[in-house]
């Protein structure tokens, strides 16, 4: 395995995710050729089945005192004059060097033409006599290189039973980083527990009542019916055919149980909506943007030693060091921001959620009767929050109108906005004094100011500065802000920012921070100052002008991720591929076919879908994509309707009554 790391024009293999359909079965089921078949790289994990039965372990390898370094490497080679070469080519080049310095090639593993399970070994005593122990472990025979000794893969059979996702975590904290490091391991992992996710969703699709009713419905579903609901979505128009949009509502209801997935995300709106609902509208909108690549706390957690306690900016990892850190490994980008926003929530909102309790006390807003932040990322992949933030004791919208006509309560609003929403320190007059304002671009790179220091308000003060220089202005860049409404060019973040001598709320309840310099955006100071990271605040009166923005907050917090796409098209590529490969086991049975078409469809749906590598391990994990006080449960309609002409009989009958 060792024979081409030392050519100099080697480098790390490409790394690919493999795009694959999961048969009902559990198979996978290649979806065409890949380029270069004949030898499968280290990294793409696809291993044939009769090449592997009979393989022995590579138990030859170990002897007493188990070294705790493998030496063993990824090995490929890159295009580097950017010719086209094609990757056939490219092997035979790498063979050919080998073979001529006379020593041991490489080894080549075929290609399988078989789809391989990726699901756990059957337990013992199978009609065909294997048992689970002497069936091949795909994870120890895909990634050589994180189980290099042919032991302890995913879901390999143990004497005691290690579970799928528990197993991951282990792996992801495991000491020398490899697998959380290792550039397919994880996303072939959270492939595989979607996929599984899929499956157990759209058998419970099925056991609902409505579900034999809708599946004879759906049997009218056909490619053209597709096509034509396809072009009715491109249009921007509403499906009109019935067995179309009951198809659809099941893919919803079936997708929204996985994680990770768009319609998982539609979910979290209509949890924002109930929340209103019980508590009334929201009062902050807040995002906040943690600085993975400077912050020294990432850094720590990617594996650096950084004394905290004695923190050197000099000493430690340089800007690009840092960067690289948090790139090769976004188990630590998000460990990072999953801490980051635990402790904020925790230390400046004064709430702390547990699995068993929620304990509330006074943070920097007052007291919260409610958060609920929805993680996203962007670009490169780094984690950001958007938080809607329910503060204790708030007017209803009927009561804010009222009092927001006196001069006392709009008073007691501008002191809470001079306290938390900032949009001016001393500098920030125009665009010439702030260029002039002290600037450092590794201001992340530091600690907060120590409460207990002697100078500690001092240095909040110079610290608002340098920060808010550095981390809340706002540039307006063509691709990134400018885009062309009515022919002009405008700023879709809607800079520059209104101006205002000072802070003010109006009577229809308005409100704004002081702003003297447009290109500035709202901070809150807390945050600013301890996350030391861009963050955007917003004060909600729910008054007169501002009732309906929690629509925009809601509609913006829980947007899907990704691209948009034709759902309508996806189903129709899905559609075909279901006609073409029918199980003959389920002919017969309306139920199956219709369980395996919507396990199908969601596949098909979500692997349209882009997720960033920090996102992947925070749903590995377990942190999730979403930081709530509350919990919630769907209810369903019909159950509702149901339940009630259970015990008001009366109703259904004044239903016909009325006829
Ligand atoms: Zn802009």
């Amino acid at each position: 395995m060792d024979a081409l790391d030392e050519e100099p024009h080697t480098s790390r293999g490409s790394s690919e995710v493999s795009d694959k359909v999961v048969g009902e079965d559990g198979c996978l089921e290649a979806e065409g050729q890949d380029a270069g078949g004949d030898v499968v790289k280290e990294s793409e994990g696809k291993l044939a089945m009769r090449e592997l039965n009979g393989a022995q372990p590579l138990t030859s390898m170990i002897s007493d005192g188990s070294p705790d370094v493998i030496p063993l490497q990824v090995s490929g080679s890159i295009d580097c004059d950017l010719s086209k070469i094609t990757a056939n080519e490219l092997m035979a080049w790498g063979l050919m060097n080998m073979w001529a310095r006379g020593q041991e090639g490489a080894y080549a593993v075929r290609h399988g033409g078989e789809p391989v399970s990726d699901f756990p070994p059957r337990p013992d005593n199978q009609s065909d006599g294997s048992d689970a122990s002497t069936q091949p472990n795909f994870f120890e025979k895909a990634f050589p290189c994180l189980f290099p000794y042919g032991f302890g893969g995913i879901e390999a059979h143990r004497p005691v039973e290690v579970d799928f996702r528990d197993h991951i975590k282990w792996t992801l904290q495991y000491f020398d980083r490899r697998f959380r490091k290792h550039e397919t391991f994880p996303f072939v992992c959270f492939g595989i527990s979607q996929r599984r996710q899929a499956l157990t969703s759209a058998r419970v699709q099925m056991q609902r009542k409505t579900f034999e009713r809708d599946a004879r419905l759906m049997s009218t579903v056909t490619v053209a019916k597709l096509e034509a609901a396809k072009q009715e979505e491109e249009k921007g128009l509403p499906i009109s055919d019935p067995a179309i949009r009951t198809l659809k509502s099941h893919i919803h209801a079936t997708a929204s149980r996985i994680q990770g997935s768009d319609q998982a995300r539609y979910r979290l709106r209509s949890e924002i909506w109930s929340t209103s609902a019980v508590l009334g509208p929201p009062s902050l909108w807040i995002t906040i943007n943690p600085s993975d690549l400077h912050d020294p706390i990432a850094q720590v957690f990617a594996g650096e030693e950084i004394n905290m306690d004695e923190f050197m900016s000099r000493l430690g990892p340089d800007k690009d060091h840092r960067a690289k850190n948090i790139a090769d490994d976004p188990y630590a980008a998000a460990k990072f921001f999953h801490f980051m926003i635990a402790t904020i929530l925790e230390t400046l909102l004064g709430v702390k959620v547990t699995p068993a309790q929620v304990k509330s006390g006074v943070g920097v807003f007052g007291r919260v009767t409610a958060y609920f932040g929805v993680v996203e990322s962007q670009g490169r992949g780094t984690l950001h929050l958007h938080l809607l933030v329910w503060l204790k004791h708030v007017p209803s919208s009927d009561e804010m109108s009222a009092l927001l006509k006196t001069e006392e309560f709009r008073a007691r609003i501008i002191a809470f906005i001079r306290a938390n929403i900032h949009a001016y320190a001393p500098g920030f007059e125009d665009g010439e004094s702030v260029k002039n304002l002290p600037h450092d671009n590794e201001v992340s790179y530091s600690r907060p100011p120590a409460p207990g220091s002697t100078d500690y308000n001092t240095q909040l003060t110079s610290s608002e500065v340098l920060i808010a220089r550095m981390e809340q202005l706002h540039t307006c860049k063509p691709r990134r802000c400018l885009v062309f409404k009515k022919g002009q060019l405008v700023c879709k973040r809607r800079a520059p920012f209104q101006l205002s001598e000072d802070d003010f709320v109006t009577e229809s309840g308005l409100c704004g921070p002081k702003r003297l310099y447009g290109f500035v955006n709202a901070w809150c100071p807390a945050i600013l100052l301890n996350a030391r990271c861009n963050n955007d605040i917003k004060f909600l009166t729910n008054g007169g002008d501002t009732k309906n923005i929690t629509f925009y907050v809601t509609s913006y917090a829980a947007k899907k991720q990704g691209k948009n796409h034709n759902m309508s098209a996806i189903m129709a590529q899905g559609f075909a591929y279901h006609l073409d490969h029918p199980k003959p086991a389920y002919v017969d049975d309306l139920r199956d076919q219709h369980r395996l078409l919507l396990f199908r469809l969601v596949h098909t749906i979500n692997r349209e879908q882009e997720l960033a590598a920090p996102m992947v391990m925070s749903y590995l994990m377990g942190w999730g994509d979403v930081f709530r006080t509350h919990t919630y449960t769907p209810i369903y309609w019909s159950s509702v309707v149901g339940a009630l002409y259970k015990i008001f009989p009366e109703l259904r009958i004044s239903k016909y009554a009325r006829l």
